[in-house]
């Protein structure tokens, strides 16, 4: 399992390290020859960006089409659904939240570590044993899953947040492409939040990128119109489309937070294995009672208002 891992990441960035070549050239030809490092990360994630969309048409359409929770009858929300995740997969979001953001990121951790701030690596409490590349990956699949777990718990609980985090929930046609449909404020601070749970916890870059895509892939498996569940043992091994739909259900969706592990829901009794496939949506949307917008656009500023007490 170790040589097949290390044999992926040695291809990956074998293909990373020609497509940057090419890229090279252009950002000295623009004058950014001082960020080459981290144009070289971009080329990660774009690479990595495409290739979750390749997994998305090849594996998880087809699955959609062989055994569909209920027919594609609103095709303009799937269309601003992709429009989503071109925005995000092609890295056209993480490049301006870059510019945005590093510098101040970098400035504040670099100043916690000169106030003494350890560098911690959750993976070094037992040498030989959890710092295995298997070990250490999955020890950190858990912490991660465990954040991701409580950040979701935020935006149901805290009221701004819920605000948001709305915009997820008015959706009445689930498919792969429904986990991109975010508000762009709500993406920046749950990227912040594992942005520097990654940095206290000491995630090694590979390791973080490679969690990221898998929970991004899972996400979108687990939005997909797909009527499927993993039976009594695998529901509670891993988050499924029935166990997401049902977190997803326009009656009561108060529970099922869990992103791709569902044992915190487990423990904090949250979990619900019952329920199976029913309608989608936000209670105040189904009943006309408020819009969420059906562009994108109209979509963000819609959040906005709400956010603003205006919606
Ligand atoms: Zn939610
Ligand atoms: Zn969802």
């Amino acid at each position: 399992m170790n040589e097949l891992v290390a044999s992926l990441q040695d291809g990956f960035l074998a293909v990373q390290a020609a497509v940057f070549e090419a890229v090279a050239p252009g950002l000295f030809a623009l004058g950014l020859g001082n960020f080459l490092e981290d144009g070289y990360a971009a080329t990660g994630w774009l690479l990595l960006g495409l290739l979750q969309v390749a997994v998305l048409l090849l594996v998880i359409g087809p699955l959609e089409r062989l055994r569909p929770v209920e027919p594609v009858t609103d095709r303009q929300a799937v269309r601003v659904n992709v429009a989503y995740a071109w925005i995000l997969r092609l890295g056209l979001f993480r490049l301006g939240l870059f510019f945005l953001l590093e510098p101040v990121f970098n400035s504040a951790l670099g100043s916690l570590r000169a106030a003494g701030w350890p560098t911690w690596h959750l993976d070094q409490f037992w040498p030989g044993v959890s710092d295995q590349p298997l070990v250490s990956f999955l020890l950190y699949l858990l912490a991660f899953d465990f954040i991701a777990y409580w950040v979701h718990r935020g935006q149901h609980g805290i009221h701004a947040w819920w605000q948001l985090h709305a915009l997820h929930h008015s959706q009445r046609q689930m498919t792969m492409w429904s986990d991109n449909r975010n508000h762009f404020l709500d993406d920046i601070v749950v990227d912040v939040v594992l942005v520097l749970a990654a940095q206290l916890i000491g995630v090694a870059p590979q390791q973080f990128m490679l969690l990221i895509v898998l929970a991004q892939l899972s996400e979108s498996f687990q939005h997909a119109n797909l009527r499927l569940g993993f039976g009594r043992w695998g529901e509670r091994l891993w988050v499924s489309p029935r166990f997401h739909r049902s977190h997803h259900s326009v009656v009561d969706g108060h529970h099922n937070f869990g992103v791709l592990l569902p044992w915190w829901d487990m423990l904090f009794s949250t979990a619900r294995f019952e329920g199976g496939f029913g309608p989608t949506g936000l209670p105040d949307q189904v009943a006309g009672q408020r819009d969420y917008g059906r562009g994108l656009w109209a979509q963000q500023w819609l959040g906005l208002k709400r956010l603003m007490g205006k919606g």
